[in-house]
């Protein structure tokens, strides 16, 4: 098997630096009028939704993802009727002043593909089912055997290089965790490496035939997954002598609303810290026009990031970038080893008196009529309040922490925790005998408070003011490893008031950008405030609760929600994804950490939910086929039906509860 060895793997570099930004330098495609990669900026686009035979509709989306920043728009091309429609969706942008290059999406048929690459700028092939039908078969391929099979993908895909090269146009070999090719799965397994091979594949026979348009992708909707096959792609790129293609950056399936935003931000932005990527398409179950502002929020970061404060260099990554491991920590209070990521919520500047009721901002619920505490889903593990003590006792799933010089005037200082400054903790001080908060940023750690930190049951709460914010706090987290502290981290991000979007993406990029290599037991971000009252800013602190829990949850390393996989649908789907997806929503997202994927059609078959505990697809107009897993339990069963039959199927599996009013 041709496997890597892990050494050779953590030889290689993913990106150019661990700690200085910059992009990564791919080669250049020219996609009509909007060439990809080298110096071109970070380009932007999307995917329409409707029916590619519906000429009109399609370019009356097509306008509105442009005028809302699409650089490239991905249409469907099924069969080859669709593919020669795009001709007429062409002439028609250009009449009405659009000359945006146009991508035609291709599963399963060349000979669509061979159409579309004579009218279009791009044409997306997925390599998965390019040349091969999915039949869920194991093979143990003999090594003549499987270059047998290269050469049968070979003679199905060189005519399609062949007209790319005459006409001048660009391929996205765009690899999709959810439909590796049986050969690729039998070989590897639907792991990154299989991805990325799934890609090389076809990619060296671009190589050998001298086409180099070529812009590469490897979208899953599991971010680790996603985030691991980028970084491998470009290591093997490198070590393979070939060019440095550029990169098309998505998360699959990453479902609508704050989920679907906070999901791709944390897989795109975790790779884009890097300087990785050239291209950005945010997948989202809602109007394709909806897409392109929150890939521009992503790219935005980026413009002056070159001019960073310096952070040390390092030359080596204490974690392998390719494969998942939490950082090895010791259990302090609920925080590090095996426990969950935890929660603390930042009420330090309400600085007004607390009642019982505004706890619901962090989903602790008083009900006055029992005398009782009732804690949501989303409810915070921690409270910081700083220097002003709450004043009543606090549920019990719910600790305070205060800033060190009030807490020692306390007089229930058992169950209530110190935070330090670095000046402090460095003095005469008192500690907790359980559970200690120092607050510290990379320019202050040293031999002294590592001795201290050793000491002491201690949890770090990591702070930075550089604006390659993730990047130095990653840089703080390898130097703990490499000094041998085991003391477990919250990754803390204070934020000036922003638009609700923003922030999503800001802190899913800052914070998940850590989760996903399995560093960080804690995550803290702290709004800024103005001039705001009480009930504005216990409506900030619900939001920055939610985003936290959500970050957590896109990173998979804490499960507090149902999670919906859902496609942002195309010109193939069979159904209104967005209504369905509602509906579905309304009623199971109550089932904390079940996760439903629902897919417009099954055109990348059903590994496309590898990662759902159920399935709801599109199978035929009003049809809908249902899984568990990745089994077929019910098929074409009329849509009307179909939500009480995924139902029972979880009651069937014991999944179902019912929700609590
Ligand atoms: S799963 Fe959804 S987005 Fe993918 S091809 Fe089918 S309908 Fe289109």
């Amino acid at each position: 098997m041709d496997l890597m060895s892990e050494k050779n793997i953590l030889e290689g570099q993913y990106c150019n630096s661990l700690t200085a930004y910059k992009r990564r330098k791919a080669s250049v495609v020219n996609i009509g009028s909007k060439p990809m990669g080298g110096d071109y900026p970070i380009r932007v686009q999307s995917m329409t939704t409707v029916d590619t035979m519906d000429t009109q509709a399609v370019v009356e989306e097509t306008i509105r993802m442009v005028d809302a920043g699409c650089e490239y728009v991905r249409i469907t091309a099924p069969s080859k009727k669709e593919a020669e429609n795009l001709a007429v969706i062409k002439e028609e942008l250009l009449k009405r002043g659009y000359d945006v290059p146009l991508v035609a999406d291709i599963h399963f048929t060349p000979n669509a593909a061979e159409v579309a690459a004579k009218i279009v700028e791009k044409v997306r092939i997925n390599p998965g089912n390019y040349a091969d039908k999915k039949r869920f078969e194991q093979i143990d391929y003999t090594e003549e055997e499987y270059q047998a099979e290269l050469e049968r993908i070979k003679s199905r895909f060189a005519p399609l290089v062949e007209i790319c090269k005459a006409h001048g146009t660009a391929m996205r070999i765009g690899t999709n965790h959810g439909s590796l090719s049986d050969r690729i799965m039998s070989r590897y397994g639907d792991t990154p490496q299989g991805m990325v091979e799934s890609a090389l594949e076809f990619l060296r026979i671009c190589d050998e035939m001298d086409y180099h348009d070529v812009v590469l992708s490897m979208k899953a909707s599991n971010t680790r997954i996603m985030v691991q096959a980028y970084r491998l792609l470009v290591q093997r790129l490198d070590e393979e002598g070939l060019r440095p293609y550029p990169l098309h950056l998505g998360v699959t399936e990453a479902g609508d609303g704050e989920d679907g935003r906070i999901k791709s931000a944390v897989g795109i932005g975790t790779l884009l810290e890097d300087g990785l990527g050239d291209t950005v398409r945010v997948s989202l179950t809602e109007a394709p026009e909806a897409e392109a502002p929150v890939a521009r929020k992503l790219i935005d970061r980026y413009n002056d990031r070159e001019g960073h404060e310096a952070i040390p260099s390092i030359s080596e990554s204490p974690v392998n970038p390719y494969v998942y491991q939490r950082r090895v920590t010791k259990e302090v209070g609920a925080f590090g080893d095996h426990q969950v990521p935890r929660v603390i919520a930042d009420f330090s500047e309400v600085k007004a008196e607390m009642v019982f009721k505004d706890l619901k901002a962090i989903s602790h619920h008083y009900l006055p009529e029992l005398d009782k505490w009732k804690m949501g889903d989303l409810g915070a593990d921690y409270i910081y309040s700083g220097s002003n003590p709450i004043g009543f006792m606090l549920p019990n799933g719910l600790k305070e922490l205060l800033d060190y010089a009030c807490w020692e005037k306390q007089q229930d200082q058992e169950h209530q925790y110190p935070v330090f400054t670095l000046e402090e903790v460095q003095g005469e001080v008192k500690f907790h005998a359980e559970l200690n908060f120092l607050r510290i940023a990379l320019k202050d750690w040293n031999q002294e408070i590592a001795a201290i930190v050793k000491k002491q049951p201690m949890v770090l709460i990591l702070e930075t003011s550089n604006t390659h914010a993730m990047v130095e706090q990653r840089r703080l987290i390898f130097q703990l490893i490499q000094d041998g502290i085991e003391a477990p981290v919250v990754i803390r991000h204070a934020y000036p008031e922003m638009e609700e979007e923003d922030l999503q993406v800001h802190a899913s990029t800052d914070v998940g950008g850590l989760l996903i290599d399995g560093l960080g037991d804690g995550v803290m971000l702290s709004p800024l405030f103005k001039q705001e009252d009480k009930a504005a800013k216990l409506q900030r602190l619900t939001t920055y609760n939610q985003i936290a829990f959500g970050v957590l949850q896109a990173a998979r390393t804490r499960m507090t929600k149902t999670e919906y996989i859902s496609c942002p649908s195309c010109g193939r789907t069979l159904f209104d994804l967005q209504e369905t997806t509602a509906m579905i929503r309304k009623r199971t997202d109550h089932l904390k950490g079940v996760k439903i994927g629902i897919m417009g059609c099954i055109v990348n078959g059903p590994g496309e939910m590898a990662d759902a505990d159920y399935g709801y697809v599109g199978s035929g107009v009003g049809k809908i086929t249902l899984y568990r897993g990745q089994e077929v339990v019910k098929r074409n069963v009329p849509s009307e039906h179909a939500v009480d039959e995924l139902i029972s199927i979880i009651k069937e599996d014991d999944n179902w509860f019912e929700a609590e009013s």
